[in-house]
């Protein structure tokens, strides 16, 4: 593509694509009902379920035409039936949203609130499920974007599997460049969308889930995102509705890629690298990370406090200038911080122009 045009998106998705995820794009036109895409579909939700070698007979993938919160909202409310019959861990703002999302289908869940900057309530959760029958499913967001909190999910797992709970997981931006324990973690479903660490473009989100959870009628209060309905038709080869159909190339295109890569863990040590290459270099102009403990923090995303005297549009927009363009801080982070992901097809240049603006910006 024209360099001039090449934008560096530092934002936690969309991604900065590759040539040839966004030739992808251009590929022919195509009816939902034809056999070939049926065959696309059925490559692609198998290519997903490779990203963590997750056995072909327990799990399947349901492909949800919408952004990433389409897909944690079928899956949390096509699974949890009932009020109370849920606890829901927040620590920043896509938790409490899954809080929402229940209390909003009728099944409110227990919530277990931290303030944003700090860990699950673990203590607390132990308390609930100790205490609560009614529970069986305790859900989390695995890396918390909020903050750019990698959720210690091997402490919840264990507590879940000592008090016999299911896991539904919010992995939205983790899915790709994290690791997700699918063989040790109780999980019953995982959510995730396209255009995050898998480097494909909006339009597509889907749920990992095991096949007898979406096998027996579920209980969705919406027809749309019926997790049930969707996976029958899609096993069936047509899907229910009319899908995203360039997004689907692209996400098979990004998909090989992230293979030929090395997979989720080449890509989880890329985004480590990049990541601590920023970190330094902003810790050096006097810039730190919001969370204190670097095992705290994904590899994905990292969020810094705003230095003194400096708000976040004296920073964004000389970076967006130079076509750099970074996140600010959600609701009461607005004002205290602002984030840096690493997500997408980004090069040395790209991080080096970042820091010749910031020492810019620094220096007046
Ligand atoms: C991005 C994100 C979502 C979903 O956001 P969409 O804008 O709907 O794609 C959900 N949870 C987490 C943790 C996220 O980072």
């Amino acid at each position: 593509m024209n360099t001039s045009e090449r934008y560096v998106l530092l934002n936690p998705g969309p991604v900065t694509l590759t040539d040839s995820v966004r030739a992808a794009l251009a590929r022919r036109d195509m009816c939902h009902r034809e056999q070939a895409f049926s065959d696309l579909m059925a490559e692609v939700r198998r290519q997903l379920l490779d990203v963590y070698e997750t056995a072909v007979a327990d799990w399947t993938t349901v492909l949800i035409t919408g952004s990433g919160t389409a897909a944690v909202e079928s899956m949390i409310s096509s699974l949890v039936q009932s009020p109370n019959q849920s606890l829901v861990c927040a620590n920043g703002v896509y938790g409490e949203r899954m809080t929402t999302m229940l209390q909003r289908a009728g099944k409110a869940p227990i919530q277990v609130r931290s303030e944003w900057q700090d860990d699950i309530d673990f203590a607390e959760v132990e308390n609930r499920l100790r205490q609560q029958d009614s529970i069986k499913y305790v859900i989390a967001v695995h890396h918390e974007t909020t903050t750019g909190r990698l959720n210690n999910l091997d402490r919840l797992a264990e507590l879940c599997v000592t008090y016999d709970k299911r896991m539904l997981v919010d992995a939205v931006s983790s899915f790709g460049g994290e690791r997700i324990d699918f063989e040790n973690w109780p999980l019953d479903a995982v959510a995730a969308t396209a255009n995050k660490c898998l480097h494909g473009v909006p339009g597509i989100a889907f749920v990992v889930v095991r096949r007898p959870c979406v096998q027996d009628k579920t209980c969705a209060s919406s027809l749309y995102l019926d997790l049930a309905t969707n996976f029958a038709a899609q096993e069936g080869g047509l899907p229910a509705f009319t899908p995203a159909i360039q997004s689907m190339y692209a996400l098979h295109q990004a998909l090989c890629e992230l293979h030929d890569g090395g997979g989720w863990s080449s890509r989880h040590d890329m985004y480590r690298q990049r990541t601590l290459r920023v970190t330094e270099g902003l810790t050096g102009l006097g810039i730190a990370p919001l969370l204190p403990s670097p095992t705290a923090r994904s590899a994905v995303l990292t969020a810094y406090r705003l230095p003194e005297a400096l708000d976040y549009e004296t920073i964004s927009t000389p970076l967006q200038k130079e076509r750099i363009i970074i996140y600010a801080g959600q609701k009461t982070l607005e004002k205290i911080i602002f984030r840096i992901a690493v997500m997408g097809d980004l090069d040395d240049h790209d991080f080096e122009k970042l820091f010749r603006v910031l020492r810019n910006v620094m220096r007046n």
